[in-house]
């Protein structure tokens, strides 16, 4: 049976869970949750699923959830959850940070432009960006437009292609196939060069020949399978790909092989 590495997954703590899935439900309209945002219900999904490992990504919204993250995301880290912990933009102290996460052992950060209201070239980030090549740490963004905020362009596949130009080694994962609801653009500026993509949030939306067409042009070692849970579920995400008529090799890049490679350095 296939592999899999899902790269892109999310849980809260125990404590809050209940809070922040009824908020983030509350908050975008055609937002289902298929989990309760536990880590025991990540774990059975990825059982049922047969999931190996799940990258969890946390998102902090405020620079001072750096601390809470950091904490909880080295308490959860085992052989089948590699968490990513956060750091804010706005928070002076931000590239210390990603020097106490490498540290710590994390294999990268989770960014996401719209709940932490940056523009993904804007200079102000290359600090930020130089700690993470120097440290080696993976950087996942949140890419194209999201279904929760207003559409004004922050992680544009345009304004990615610029981040490459400037920082070629940086390790940069893309979300939702390099850009949500932003994939023509995609096409234009992001398939075929060294960047990563993974799949959640996108092939409900994309036809079925656009997204075998960009899988199938891109470098087939910078693919990776995603879903996004629990804002979808698992089982239907790994449907998704099967769906997609792509050769046995393409799979195992992107449902296995590639994700390893990228948590083995
Ligand atoms: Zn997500």
């Amino acid at each position: 049976m296939q592999q899999i590495i899902d790269f892109h997954t999310h849980a809260f703590p125990e404590a809050l869970a209940e809070r922040a899935m009824r908020q983030l439900v509350s908050e975008a309209e055609g937002v289902v949750a298929w989990l309760d945002g536990r880590l025991s219900s990540l774990l059975a999904s990825m059982d049922d699923n047969n999931i190996e490992t799940s990258v969890l990504c946390s998102i902090a919204t405020r620079p001072e959830q750096f601390e809470p993250i950091f904490k909880w995301s080295r308490e959860i880290a085992s052989e089948r959850i590699v968490p990513l912990p956060s750091v804010h933009p706005d928070d002076p102290r931000a590239v210390e940070r990603i020097g106490r996460i490498a540290e710590a052992g994390f294999k990268g950060v989770k960014m996401h432009p719209y709940y932490q209201d940056f523009c993904v070239d804007d200079p102000a980030l290359d600090p930020l960006y130089t700690a993470m090549c120097d440290h080696n740490l993976m950087l996942t963004l949140h890419t194209g437009f999201d279904i929760a905020f207003e559409r004004v362009e922050k992680a544009s596949p345009r304004q990615i292609s610029t981040v490459l130009d400037r920082f070629a080694q940086l390790r940069l994962i893309t979300t939702h196939m390099g850009g949500w609801q932003q994939w023509d653009q995609v096409e234009r500026y992001l398939i075929g060069r060294p960047v990563y993509m993974e799949t959640s949030w996108s092939l409900e939306y994309l036809d079925a020949e656009q997204a075998r067409r960009m899988l199938q042009n891109h470098p087939r070692q910078f693919i990776l399978f995603g879903t996004d849970s629990p804002w979808t579920d698992q089982a239907a995400s790994i449907r998704a790909v099967e769906k997609l008529n792509l050769s046995e090799s393409l799979l195992e890049h992107l449902f296995y092989t590639n994700a390893r490679a990228l948590l083995k350095d």
